[in-house]
């Protein structure tokens, strides 16, 4: 074990504050004198930004952990406590809270030790790294330099270390091949492995699965089946079963399209055993995901060149080391540790992708190395592609890429969501500014390699005179748009030009109609009556639009003309680039149209099949964005159209996917019912006794309103579980308020809480700790209701707050005026109820309570929770009572938490 660093270190949790000082003695210190110690001397820290939150000094920095592990090991996984991170460096987690702060000294020592191991496997690089880094004045710099030997040739480029990607010919459509039930069976026999249990859910679903892939036998619709598959049964391999025989027979590429970055790792951890040849496995089975998640090597460049400035620079730095080793460079639920961002505050991590559409294509010197063109091209030669609902939905709509043919999506429960946000249509000020963004290119004094329309499409222009005068047409038009300080321009009643003029009116009527929801955050208004002013000012918005379209149309003719004329210019790179111009106006062009569609119907009459209304969008009572939305009142039947239609196979599947209800539900949320044949259905029962492993609780005492009293209730509950408790808020407010009058107590008595939109963490970092500790908790809200998948231990209680019904938003009284009143708000929460219930019993042999801590809990919606599971209404004492007899060493479930047994993640469906 090397020796500790002789330099201080601090460590700051709810229970406390300890510094060690540089011979490793360790004492507590109060608040102001470790933040004076911290300001003079650099000490080391695990998350400076967490810390600082801690000591209520977040201009707090010194020598980061986080950073050196970072740089050390890019594109390795860590949890990012002294716990998590002593085991990744070989260490015995520390005992105490106090033990940590020294033990931090030792993880500093163990890390740089690294630099001087011939074997350091990350080596490459990082002299030129941390050479540019000491000129950023990064803390660890000077402690790493020294131990690093120069290397004797000077080290390769980043970018030419990066492979590149090979062009391949166009594949041949997939052969009309069906998957035969038994054939199904056999590969997942296969799969599963000799000496697997048998589940005969598993297999009934394979087989059922199996009739998805097969020629089409109706002209308007794919063959369709909604699997219902209770947690447990396997459904996973129950489906990569009949898609792998199908993709291997056809030639084609099936699509299996998750929600959530939990079940795409779970996908993609269970590759190895369709395709135990590493090297097979990544050319067979792809993970994509949206472009706006992959890092943009241009970006990157333009950030390491000096783009970017202060911790921004630093952090560019970190993502050029993970930049060479990152197995596929998705920045967002890939390899790149989801702490990073946050410890630069997100200061440019989202500037390195290519959020804004703004690639260049053939025109990008990286582009024969960029993650996204790789990614495009590795899916369409793959067996199997890993996407999410959005990015499938999308690629649809835009027709970006040859439509899937073969579909399975997971988390069908889903879909009604995804599409609503997929086909939403918002003109806000935020959407408007980009616009002009990518048609006009950099004004005024802003930086980076932000080009306009004309700097990527200069050799056109100098070749075609009429696609010249278009562009500049539309540059001139595009001035019409919103540009910088336009909320300010807009709260100071100085708005500029006719679409900041309209923002301004809709801001105005927003204020004057809306009824505050939760102050602070997002205020809106129903889009009826609109007073003169308003539809004034859109019919001026409208023509300012219809200048920018003609202009844009113009352009993509002309460059379809130049592509068909290919002049002796136009090489591939050339060609790549005026194509990707062309998909950009494509659909720039129809989101002006859909903008052009909103506003006309201003002063007219209403839509049916659109709900619209007008918005400002605040966070902590900040105002950030104002909009006019519009969404399908129905969006299953964009996703029919654009999605469902044109496929030969779609197999929607969920623990949850009817709800408690009927299938007639399923085909509605799902699209099936908007299809001219009907889709085919399946069920299969959960294998889990939920009667034997868990029960429900109604608090019956606690009043609504009464926050000293819910929190109370959380506090004790946690307690007597001695952590391992998901807590779920429906607002966000209520979450914070409970967070404060609960946090010091129970970290005091080693519980730690850990908690969204407190804690400055990425909530997939959040809940990778919680994973990890299974004396921890953690509070959240919607997000972590659908996404938390942790199996074993670490979870055994959730505690919901109160009933999660649908917030009254105008969108919600739209559906629920068309979808039958209450019964509409009853399926929304007794869908929510079930997700949240399926957080607790991931795999056979988990144990564990949900307590909902109102009486306010209607009994038509217990149906909600699993059949045999007991429901009791009882007060707090009772309840409490209830977790201890059940969670208590000896009750079974539950007491290995108490003997510190981890588990890995294992498959839970
Ligand atoms: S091709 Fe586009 S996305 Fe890729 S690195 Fe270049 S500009 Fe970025």
């Amino acid at each position: 074990m090397p020796a500790p660093l002789p330099l201080p270190a601090l460590h700051a949790t709810h229970a406390g504050i300890w510094v060690a000082d540089a011979k490793g003695e360790v004492r507590e210190a109060t608040r102001g004198e470790a933040i004076a110690r911290a300001a003079e001397t650099p000490h080391i820290v695990l998350n400076a930004p967490l810390v600082g939150q801690r000591l209520g000094y977040a201009e707090l920095s010194g020598l980061d952990l986080l950073e050196l592990f970072a740089f050390i090991h890019p594109a390795r996984f860590a949890v990012p406590t002294p716990a998590g991170l002593s085991r990744t460096v070989g260490m015995s987690p520390p005992g105490s809270e106090a033990e940590a702060a020294s033990q931090l000294q030792g993880i500093a020592a163990s890390l740089l030790d690294r630099l001087t191991d011939p074997d350091w496997p990350e080596r490459e690089g990082g002299w030129t790294a941390n050479a540019s880094l000491h000129r950023l004045g990064w803390s660890w710099a000077p402690l790493v330099g020294c131990r690093l030997e120069r290397p004797e040739r000077g080290e390769r480029m980043l970018f030419s270390r990066l492979a590149a990607w090979e062009e391949a010919g166009d594949r041949p459509p997939p052969l009309a091949v069906s998957v035969d039930p038994g054939e199904s069976e056999s590969r997942l026999e296969q799969l599963t492995g000799d000496g697997a249990e048998p589940r005969g859910g598993q297999k009934a679903m394979a087989a059922a699965a199996a009739s998805v892939f097969a020629p089409r036998r109706s002209r308007d619709g794919p063959n369709m089946l909604l699997a219902e598959a209770g947690t447990g049964i396997g459904k996973t391999l129950a489906y990569l079963a009949p898609a792998s025989v199908w993709a291997e027979r056809s030639g084609g590429t099936a699509w299996i399209s998750t929600f959530t970055k939990a079940l795409q790792r779970q996908l993609d951890s269970e590759g190895p055993r369709l395709f135990p040849n590493a090297a097979e496995r990544t050319k067979r089975m792809v993970i994509r995901k949206g472009r706006e998640n992959y890092l943009c090597l241009l970006n990157l460049e333009d950030a390491l060149q000096g783009g970017f400035s202060g911790r921004a620079a630093i952090l560019a730095q970190l993502v050029g080391r993970w930049a060479a080793y990152t197995k596929d460079g998705d920045m967002v639920g890939g390899d790149l540790p989801g702490w990073l961002p946050s410890l630069f505050r997100r200061a440019g991590s989202t500037a390195l992708t290519d959020r804004r559409g703004e690639c260049i294509y053939g025109g990008c010197p990286h582009y024969r190395r960029c993650f996204i063109e790789r990614a495009e091209r590795a899916g369409r030669e793959a067996d199997l592609v890993i996407a999410n609902h959005a990015l499938v939905m999308i690629n649809a709509a835009r027709s970006r890429e040859t439509a899937p043919q073969q579909i399975v999506f997971d988390e069908g429960h889903h879909l009604f969501d995804a599409a609503d946000s997929t086909f939403a249509i918002a003109l806000s000020g935020q959407e408007a500014i980009e616009l002009r963004r990518w048609i006009v290119g950099p004004e005024g004094r802003s930086r980076g390699r932000r080009r306009g329309l004309a700097a990527r499409l200069m050799d056109v222009a100098s070749y075609d005179e009429e696609g010249a005068k278009a562009l500049e047409q539309a540059i001139e038009a595009a001035r019409a748009l919103p540009s910088d300080a336009w909320l300010g321009r807009l709260a100071e009643g100085a708005p500029f030009g006719p679409i900041e003029a309209l923002l301004a009116e809709v801001r105005g009527t927003v204020y004057a109609r809306s009824r505050a929801q939760d102050a602070g955050y997002g205020l809106e208004t129903e889009l009826a009556e609109p007073d003169g002013a308003l539809v004034d000012r859109a019919a001026a918005a409208l023509e300012a639009l219809e200048a920018l379209q003609k202009p844009l149309a113009v352009l993509a003719r002309r460059l379809e003309a130049v592509i068909e004329a290919a002049p002796d210019w136009l090489d591939s790179q050339a060609r790549a680039r005026v194509e990707g111009a062309i998909n950009g106006l494509g659909w720039r062009r129809e989101t002006l149209a859909a903008w052009g569609a909103l506003l006309a119907r201003i002063g007219g009459p209403a839509d049916p099949d659109f709900v619209d209304w007008l918005a400002v969008e605040r966070v902590d009572g900040r105002e950030y964005d104002v909009a006019i939305n519009r969404r399908w009142l129905d969006p299953t039947r964009p996703l029919a159209e654009v999605v469902l239609k044109p496929a030969q196979g779609v197999l929607v599947t969920s623990a949850t996917l009817r709800g408690g209800d009927g299938w007639e539900t399923a085909d509605q949320r799902t699209g099936a019912a908007h299809l001219d044949s009907a889709a085919g259905h399946f069920e299969a029962d959960s294998p889990f006794d939920y009667g034997e492993a868990s029960e429900v609780l109604i608090v019956t005492d606690i009043k609504q309103g009464d926050l000293a009293a819910l929190a109370g209730g959380y506090a004790r509950l946690i307690e007597t579980a001695e952590g391992g408790t998901l807590g779920l808020f429906t607002a966000i407010q209520r979450l914070k308020a409970v967070h404060a009058r609960i946090a010091d107590r129970l970290a005091r008595a080693g519980l730690p809480l850990l908690a969204q939109h407190v804690d400055p963490i990425d909530a997939g970092t959040l809940v990778d700790i919680f994973r990890d500790d299974p004396r921890a908790s953690l509070l959240g809200t919607d997000a972590l209701r659908d996404g938390v998948d942790v199996p074993g231990d670490s979870l055994r209680l959730v505690v919901m707050e109160r009933v999660p019904w649908p917030r009254p938003t105008v969108l919600h009284a739209a559906r629920r005026m068309a979808g039958g009143g209450s019964a509409y708000d009853d399926r929304v929460v007794r869908a929510r109820l079930a997700q949240a219930f399926g957080r607790l019993i991931r795999r056979q042999g988990d144990r564990g309570l949900f307590v909902i801590l109102s009486a306010a809990m209607p009994s038509r919606l217990l149906r909600a929770f699993p059949p045999g599971v007991q429901v009791s209404r009882l007060p707090l004492d009772e309840a409490i009572e209830r977790v201890r007899a059940r969670l208590a060493p000896g009750a079974g479930g539950a007491a290995s938490v108490f003997e510190g047994r981890r588990e890995a993640v294992a498959n839970p469906d």
